[in-house]
């Protein structure tokens, strides 16, 4: 549908009654004349777009001066026979001003500065002197954007960045809610066309349960305002695409695990009733705490007023719920637009304070910046609060969530740096890779071919990139080990049943079983065997030439995975783990994995003198932790002991005894003489762990006769 001029200048009289519509007509038709012959990328006329950003410019309540720039925002570029003095002879100064300040930098730049850089600083710092530039300028963006699937797709991402670095947040800035909203959903769009993708067909799977839910919870809520006898507007929809999109990255999570993605706003008449509302809300459902602001009592930097809350719903889902009046909410849509007057193009209202001290401080950005891109970079610093800059060694700039590390800066020059990360230093100073970065650091990292991620990184990292690569990392770091588990453990079996595994493969008998067991190849076998999942003399024997006729078995090889030590091995919990026979480990021992070749992941005594021996080699060494015990099952532990005593009679009775009274087990005794009037008395004990074990080598020390006591350990 074509926009017509007409119908801008109705929508114009509206709110301003008095507008010059002969201006703007005339402005239209010298748009009309300039534009002539030239289309837009979609084949359609290029007025198009002039009107369409007059008419964004109406709903803005925008005044003629900025109608009629919007009109001819383009001409200048795109006509080389319209020039700027003529602009200012027909329209006056100030459209000529604003059309200036809009116009494309397109002149050869000294010191390889970038173009749009140098535009963008212009168009910035023409607004600090007319705000209606900006505004001409956010309107051509969000018609640009609105048109974009015209627009070659390559040529859409770094559009939507540079709109969502520093269109939309001059937008919030400005109070622009309606305006910054649209241009991030849009930007988001075309900028990742995949994760777009992904969260709308996420949410739209959920759209049966959050229109119910939503229309339930409208009901519920307009019965408070009814209780409270308050007059009062409720609206419920799901949150904006990109605020969605921007939970996901900092929380690293699922699109799956959005819950908290509804909200609400309840507009009433007057302050009083916000609060009221309020109350009514949090009688009824329990507030998340941490999550109750007051932008009303202290408004936000952009004078945004508003209260917001977060609560626990019907089904214990969370949603948001934002309270204000109707006066707030036209502000918190459309900003300094709610209360439009200008003086010469200045706001006016004395509570715009703060837009106008904002302008007043971009002026001094422009003053400290030498150049348009340490400009931009400033601007940055100023639109994201939230964010650091830091300096590569090459001084190149990269933006962080505050409370990023050097790991995660690393993570962001290239996944190898981050993986091979020893060490960092910023401004030339050797610091610990968990030191958070600050604005203007210089940040250097220092890489070794040995250097690998550890798990303990995960606690020093903020940005969704590193915590990914850390956890891919990791996850292929453990596949890797249960396939060398899973081979040797297979080997062995093999060797056990004489199967010649070459020849299985070259008999299609391995391929078979590979086939039964839906596993692409060898090594995601060996993968399952060593993860625990399939036993390894299960496969083995399946393996026997001839086994093929049973096959009954082959269908259920997969074992409970809760079966084996009773251990869980930190960040490995699948590995197959058995106890070492050497140091025989029992619960509440401190304990350490060893990966062995063939007998999967094995867990020792720290003190064990075979780890020792063991451990030359860190990289197969892993952090091990006992699993909580099972209370229905308690699993008990062999634990060889040695008594030393004097030749008593009765001496072996008095052992049992205590054993058998501490509700322990003995799985085998023997007493010796070992001449001289001593003996010994050789027993493994089934204890369930530590304390039990100490518990009773206590008595065995009380013993009367009893000269030492000592649990073995070769
Ligand atoms: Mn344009």
């Amino acid at each position: 549908m074509l926009p017509r001029i007409e119908h801008v200048i109705e929508k114009v009289k509206l709110y301003n009654p008095s507008s010059d519509d002969k201006l703007i007509q005339r402005a239209y038709l010298f748009s009309a004349m300039a534009h002539e012959g030239q289309t837009r990328y979609s084949g359609e006329p290029y007025l198009i777009h002039p009107i369409a950003v007059a008419d964004i410019l109406a709903q803005l309540k925008a005044d003629d001066i900025a109608l009629v720039a919007g009109l001819l925002h383009d001409v200048v570029e795109d006509n080389h026979s319209v020039n700027l003095p003529e602009i200012q002879k027909r329209f006056g100064l100030e459209v000529a001003h604003i059309v200036e300040g809009l116009t494309k930098i397109e002149e050869k730049l000294p010191g390889g500065e970038r173009k749009e850089w140098a535009t963008l600083r212009k168009v910035i710092l023409a607004m600090a002197g007319d705000i209606r530039v900006i505004l001409v300028k956010l309107a051509d963006r969000l018609h640009n954007l609105r048109t974009m699937e015209a627009l070659p797709a390559e040529k859409r991402p770094a559009k939507a960045k540079e709109t969502l670095e520093i269109y939309a947040p001059i937008a919030y800035r400005l109070g622009l809610g309606k305006m910054k909203t649209e241009l991030e959903d849009l930007s988001f769009r075309y900028g990742f066309p995949d994760d777009y993708e992904k969260l709308t067909t996420a949410l739209s799977s959920k759209r049966s349960y959050s229109d119910g839910f939503l229309e339930e919870t409208r009901v519920t809520l307009e019965k408070i305002l009814s209780d409270l006898q308050v007059k009062g507007e409720v609206k419920g929809r799901t949150k904006h695409l990109y605020s969605i999109f921007q939970k996901l990255k900092r929380q690293a999570i699922a699109v799956e695990q959005v819950y908290d993605y509804m909200a609400f706003r309840i507009l009433v008449g007057d302050v009083r009733d916000c609060y009221a509302v309020l109350g009514g809300i949090h009688t009824l459902w329990k507030p998340i705490p941490g999550r109750f602001k007051d932008f009303i009592a202290i408004p936000k930097d952009n004078h945004y007023r508003s209260l917001h809350t977060s609560v626990v719903g019907a089904n214990g889902q969370p949603f948001e719920i934002q309270i204000r009046t109707w006066q707030m909410h036209a502000e918190a849509e459309n900003g300094i637009a709610a209360h439009w007057k200008y003086k010469e193009g200045r706001l006016t209202k004395e509570d715009e304070e703060a837009t106008n001290a904002w302008l007043k401080q971009l002026d001094e950005i422009r003053q400290g910046s030498q150049s348009s891109a340490e400009f931009v970079q400033n601007l940055r610093l100023d639109l994201f609060p939230k964010e650091v800059y830091v300096f590569t060694p090459k001084g190149a700039v990269m933006s962080f969530p505050r409370g990023a590390t050097p790991i995660d800066f690393a993570y962001a020059v290239h996944t190898q740096i981050g993986n091979r990360c020893t060490g960092a230093k910023i401004n030339g100073k050797l610091v610990p890779l968990k030191t958070q970065l600050n604005s203007g650091d210089r940040v250097e990292i220092v890489t070794s071919p040995n250097g690998k991620p550890s798990r303990d990184w995960l606690d020093s990292v903020v940005t969704s990139r590193a915590i990914n690569k850390i956890k891919s990392w990791l996850n292929q770091q453990e596949k890797e080990r249960a396939i060398e588990i899973g081979k040797a453990s297979l080997d062995r079996e093999c060797r056990r049943l004489k199967v010649h595994l070459k020849e299985a493969q070259e008999s299609g008998l391995l391929a078979e079983v590979l086939k039964k067991l839906a596993l692409a190849d060898l090594d995601v076998l060996y993968a399952e065997i060593g993860y625990g999942k399939i036993a390894a003399r299960t496969i083995a024997r399946r393996l026997v030439p001839g086994s093929e006729t049973v096959q009954s078995s082959i269908t259920e090889p997969r074992m409970e995975p809760s079966k084996g030590a009773p251990i869980v091995v930190r960040g490995a919990s699948d590995l197959l783990t058995t106890l070492a026979k050497c140091c025989k480990p029992i619960r509440g021992d401190e304990i350490v994995g060893f990966i062995s070749r063939g007998k999967g992941l094995v867990v020792h005594r720290a003190n064990c003198k075979n780890l020792q021996r063991l451990a030359y080699n860190p990289d197969r060494i892993l952090e091990v932790a006992w699993e909580l015990p099972s209370q229905a099952a308690p699993t008990l532990h062999d634990v060889p002991v040695t008594l030393h005593t004097e030749d008593r009679p009765g001496m072996v009775a008095s052992v049992t005894k205590i054993v058998s009274d501490s509700k322990a087990g003995i799985r085998h005794i023997e007493g010796v003489l070992t001449g001289g009037g001593e003996g010994r008395i050789k027993l493994i004990l089934a204890v369930r762990d530590k304390s039990h074990l100490s518990q009773i080598l206590r008595q065995f020390s009380k013993l009367a006769g009893v000269v030492e006591v000592r649990r073995d350990i070769r």
